[in-house]
């Protein structure tokens, strides 16, 4: 029996991905390990959204490659993702021990490339886009045992000039309604609590008949879930309606995660965004309306060809103005092929520098804030873990931010919540009482002993 490791850099849609391989290759007979000396097949799914990311990745392929033997014992070396798809064939030139290059649209067929290899020592390299790829419905392995990625779509018909998406991973495809509630349905059966819908740009959704309202009411009345959450989502798709059924729908997790990207027209415009800073600045506004403490959080990228210290500074000042709870803030870097690579990046790397950690020292003191202000107030939290001191339990807020749970309790209560007990709240939602606070973790004290004698845990 084959064993395989699996490395992943990029985002939740790699970490699918990756999910993905992990149960095509156990269904037919493969061993997933976690150790790459155990493994024959090593497979480095990539991520090529930013040359930061792209060079981590083949850093880990050459440590990979040194740790691993040379001999007839050598594993087989597979690059998944979406540089396996933009490099292609030159993986192979610059990298001659890797054996499979597989692109995301491929990886269904990854057990069959391994095996023709294994036969005929011969590379294998699959990368042409297929278009009903993601109509099929495959086996995954998640990771987390409460809460499951789930893919509802793939590709992007967006083309903003910085990415690199609509190349690597094609137009925009969803999955039927029905195939998605069945995969839901199918992991609360086996005890998920929680799913997070994936896509490029999930308000895009559309299978013909359903867009993604339709699939969010749909997916939020499956009895045995408790929590919806999506990603990642685009301002110029992001409808009335849908804002609308986010505020209603109880399951619909309070968390936005809304790519800014510029605060200034101009640099918006530059960027074939398609929105406008004050249609965002509405959006988050009528978000907060919609729902009573919503997160939200979002990307942006600095730096971008042609950024000003004046265009700066409207995205700037558009970060105080918005409050976001948290940021991913970017140096702007070209990717090959795409419009903004034939622009000049005339930003300096020390002025690119400077900007970032602007925008971060900004929108630190804005999330710590926001966190403060939840000392004192009882959130609901879903209990992912014990806390890794075995003591305590760890979760997340509606609003995504990590809950640190004491669950240690007063001499004078009894019985004292052994580690068993304490599992039995993993993956149920209780309240918590916030005690203190940093950025974006919470501590908090939960009537753990209370909530067990009673029973009175909450199962919306
Ligand atoms: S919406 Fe823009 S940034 Fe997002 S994946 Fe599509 S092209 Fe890339």
């Amino acid at each position: 029996m084959l064993k395989f490791f699996i490395t992943t850099f990029g985002c939740q849609m790699n970490i699918y991905d990756s999910e993905l391989m992990a149960g095509i290759l156990h269904e037919q007979g493969f061993q997933q390990v976690f150790e790459p000396k155990d493994a024959g097949l090593i497979i480095i799914n990539t991520c090529s959204v930013r040359k930061h990311a792209e060079e981590r990745a083949f850093a880990n392929l050459w440590d990979l490659y040194h740790l691993t033997p040379k001999t007839a014992k050598k594993p087989i070396f597979c690059v998944a993702g979406c540089t396996a798809k933009k490099m292609g064939e030159e993986i192979f030139r610059k990298y001659p021990f890797v054996d499979l290059v597989v692109s995301p649209a491929n990886i269904y067929g990854l057990p069959k490339l391994v095996n023709t290899f294994k036969k005929t020592r011969q590379k294998q390299l699959a990368i042409k886009n297929q278009a009903s790829y993601i109509k099929k419905n495959f086996p995954v392995i998640h990771a987390n045992k409460i809460k499951a990625l789930v893919t509802i779509m793939q590709g992007c018909n967006n083309y903003c000039a910085y990415c690199m998406v609509p190349y690597v991973r094609g137009a925009e495809i969803s999955r039927p309604l029905k195939n998605i509630v069945a995969e839901v349905r199918g992991l609360v059966k086996k005890g998920y609590r929680e799913v997070t819908l994936l896509g490029q740009n999930v308000n895009s959704y559309h299978d013909g008949k359903n867009d993604f309202t339709d699939l969010l009411k749909k997916i939020s009345s499956l009895p045995g879930l408790l929590r919806v959450r999506f990603m990642t989502n685009h301002p110029k798709d992001m409808s009335g309606t849908l804002i609308k059924a986010i505020g209603k729908l109880d399951k619909v997790c309070g968390h936005v995660h809304l790519p800014l990207q510029s605060g200034s027209d101009r640099i918006l415009k530059a960027m074939n965004r398609g929105y406008t800073a004050a249609h965002f600045l509405q959006l988050v506004r009528k978000l907060r309306q919609a729902k009573q403490d919503i997160a939200i959080t979002t990307d942006i990228i600095v730096g971008f060809p042609g950024e000003t210290k004046k265009d700066f500074q409207k995205t700037l000042s558009l970060v105080k103005q918005a409050k976001f709870d948290a940021a991913f803030v970017f140096k702007y870097s070209p990717r090959p092929g795409t419009t903004a690579a034939e622009l000049a990046d005339d930003v300096s790397a020390a002025e690119k520098q400077q900007r970032l950690e602007k925008i971060n020292q900004a929108q630190q003191d804005i999330a710590r804030k926001l966190s403060q202000s939840l000392i004192g107030q009882q959130v609901e939290v879903l209990v992912e873990d014990l806390a890794t001191d075995g003591k305590n339990l760890f979760g997340k807020t509606a609003g995504y931010r990590t809950v640190i749970i004491d669950a240690s309790v007063a001499p004078n209560q009894r019985p004292a919540t052994s580690d068993q007990q304490l599992s039995l709240y993993i993956g149920q939602l209780i309240p918590v009482k916030i005690i203190t606070a940093k950025n974006w973790t919470l501590y908090g004290k939960s009537a753990i002993n209370r909530l067990h004698r009673s029973n009175t845990i909450s199962s919306k």
